[in-house]
């Protein structure tokens, strides 16, 4: 194992502050399992934990940071506010549940987790995230799943521009439309089911590239992303594979690999169409 963390780089955002590029997402980890499964990704040396309210597993990263005897300066903790709590005072409640379960008095990246264009409050709920971040309870703030035209509405009616846009990205939807968008803006892309929850493993033009590279399919995806320049949250439960996932800073792709992944764009999502989806 190693504890080697200088070797993630860190990416400036749009209000000067940073990111670890590489991070450990916990989407789908059962709250009794959480703090276990973040523990071993401190140890391991991610320095960056991706949480969420409606992952119910917010007390489980807290407790883990705490029990690693780490500096709370030293982790970046990102958190969402569920579809359920957006407008205005929704979304301040919603925040100080969110600290409260994590046991912090700040977070280090405070999301909206989608836009719910069905509601129509994502831009009075964005409002309030400015105040969150003005108080200094979020260092810095962002949006998840919005697509040009809600980032563009929130932008004109506040004049803020979200540090991160966190959206499904992979080699099957790698997003270049709104990757554009973002670097015009200055909004750092950060990609969710960075492996498309494992389902781009086995493409044969993956695994030749790990071959030659004598990496696994996993850490050349990850690589793919860290070229790009995205933030990457990659999940997993599993300890061995929480550490593979870490080293992907001493190999590089060659253009040709780069491009060879990039011909695996089908369009195809996991999860919902952003403009559509509205659960509570
Ligand atoms: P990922 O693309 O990270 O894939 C996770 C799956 O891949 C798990 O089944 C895991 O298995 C498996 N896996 C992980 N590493 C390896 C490896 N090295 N070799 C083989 N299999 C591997 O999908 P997620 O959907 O979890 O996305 C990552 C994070 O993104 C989430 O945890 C969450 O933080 C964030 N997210 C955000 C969303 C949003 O709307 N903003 C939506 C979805 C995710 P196992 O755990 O069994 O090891």
């Amino acid at each position: 194992m190693t504890t080697e963390t200088s070797a993630v780089p860190y990416l400036e955002m749009n209000d000067g502050r940073r990111i670890p590029q590489l991070g450990f997402g916990v989407f789908q980890v059962p709250p009794e399992d959480t703090a276990e499964a973040v523990s071993h990704a401190l140890s391991t040396g991610y320095r960056s934990i991706d949480t969420a309210a409606a992952y119910r597993n917010e007390a489980g990263v807290g407790e883990a940071i705490r029990r690693s005897g780490l500096p709370r300066e030293d982790v970046f903790v990102t958190t969402k506010l569920w579809n359920s709590s957006h407008g205005h005072e929704s979304a301040l409640r919603a925040f100080g549940r969110s600290l409260e379960r994590l046991g912090f008095d700040y977070v280090d990246l405070y999301l909206i987790h989608w836009p719910v264009p069905s509601r129509d409050l994502y831009v009075e709920t964005w409002k309030a995230l400015t105040e969150i971040k003005a108080d200094g309870r979020a260092r810095s703030i962002g949006v998840s799943n919005f697509n040009v035209s809600h980032l563009e509405r929130i932008i004109e009616a506040t004049g803020v521009v979200p540090a991160v846009n966190q959206v499904e990205l992979h080699p099957r939807l790698p997003q270049a439309e709104l990757r554009r968008f973002h670097s015009e803006q200055g909004i750092l892309t950060e990609a969710w089911s960075p492996l498309a929850q494992a389902q781009v493993l086995d493409e044969p033009a993956v695994r030749e590239i790990a071959e030659r590279h004598g990496r696994s399919p996993a850490q050349v995806i990850l690589r793919w992303h860290i070229q790009l320049r995205n933030v990457v949250i990659p999940k997993s439960v599993t300890p061995a594979r929480i550490e593979e996932n870490f080293r992907i800073f001493d190999f590089e792709l060659t253009t040709d690999e780069m491009r060879a992944i990039d011909r695996l764009d089908t369009g195809q999502r996991i999860g919902p169409d952003p403009d559509q989806f509205s659960l509570a």
